[in-house]
């Protein structure tokens, strides 16, 4: 029996119970895969140290836009770097014309990323939890109020299982929880079809990442940034880290369901000749 249980670890759920614990009230933190993050996920170079580790979901971030997350950072002590954007970017309006090469626009303000990747975030915040009350590979199907409490009903490798709550804090996508979860009493029906229409930010992207051994382009006056028409990445950035690896990094122009249909060497070889066409055969 927990006063809170929060449904979810990525960054939405671990935030929230890094506050309750900081507190001290009691809650449990339920999470469906093996390991917490959600959509945060940042690959290490095989071999490679900790801190050498490049963003596959979120990696950039506001701290004008975002003062939380910027408070965040600060109070867990993680350290940022500005992303690249000095120099020229490339526009690629079709594959039969060589793309075009004009001045870069850099944000303003920056984008930041942070060193060790996005999931520096995640490890912080966990450290910082009771492990006794982060479960993992409990991917939670039911929530049913019974009297002051809500049953609270979990699949996981042990089987299925039950645990109850005061309150229940949802700390997964609107649409997800309006699929997945049995309500009991079952959700007014406006409220689930509000839920099931509120789009997940971001959820059709994905990334594809090319490392080097130097960041070649910038040699070449490029930023690194690119725009593609004919793809398969649409828009493309420098991902290379600070005295470390260098990367690039593309967003799949592709929809998600043409991505999972094509047979993944066939996706890796298309944007190694997009980013050679782009970027010449250092690529
Ligand atoms: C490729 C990509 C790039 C992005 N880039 C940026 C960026 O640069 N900057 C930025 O600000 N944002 C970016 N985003 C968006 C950002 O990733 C999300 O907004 C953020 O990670 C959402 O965090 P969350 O905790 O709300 O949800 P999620 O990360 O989706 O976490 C939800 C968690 O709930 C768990 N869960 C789901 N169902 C259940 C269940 N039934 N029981 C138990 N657990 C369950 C999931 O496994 C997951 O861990 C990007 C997203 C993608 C995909």
């Amino acid at each position: 029996m927990a006063r809170i249980a929060i449904i979810g670890a990525g960054l939405a759920g671990l935030y929230a119970a890094d506050r309750l614990e900081q507190l001290g009230i009691d809650y449990v933190l339920l999470e469906a895969r093996a390991a917490p993050g959600g959509r945060i996920a940042s690959a290490r170079r095989p071999g490679a140290g900790a801190a050498d580790r490049f963003d596959l979901g979120p990696t950039w971030f506001w701290p004008a836009l975002q003062p939380q997350l910027e408070r965040l950072i600060e109070d867990l002590g993680l350290h940022r770097f500005a992303q690249h954007e000095d120099g020229a970017m490339l526009v690629e309006r079709s594959a039969d014309c060589a793309p075009e090469r004009m001045r870069g626009y850099p944000s303003e303000p920056a984008a930041q990323r942070l060193f060790g990747g996005m999931q520096s975030l995640v490890d912080a915040l966990r450290e910082r939890l009771d492990p006794q009350r982060v479960f993992t590979q409990r991917r939670v199907s039911t929530l049913h109020q019974t009297g002051a409490k809500i049953e609270i009903g979990s699949e996981g490798p042990g089987g299925r299982g039950t645990m109850s709550a005061d309150e229940v804090w949802l700390a997964l996508p609107p649409r997800l929880a309006a699929r997945d979860l049995q309500f009991g009493p079952d959700l007014p029906a406006a409220l689930r079809r509000q839920w099931a229409a509120t789009a997940t930010w971001m959820a059709p992207h994905a990334k594809y990442l090319a490392l080097y051994e130097r960041p070649f382009w910038r040699e070449q006056g490029l930023s690194g940034e690119a725009r593609s028409l004919p793809g398969p990445l649409g828009e493309i950035h420098d991902a290379s880290l600070p005295d470390g690896s260098a990367a690039l990094f593309g967003f799949f122009a592709l929809p998600a369901h043409l991505r999972r249909s094509a047979p993944e060497a066939q996706l890796h070889s298309a944007c190694r000749e997009q980013l050679t066409r782009l970027f010449g055969p250092l690529a």
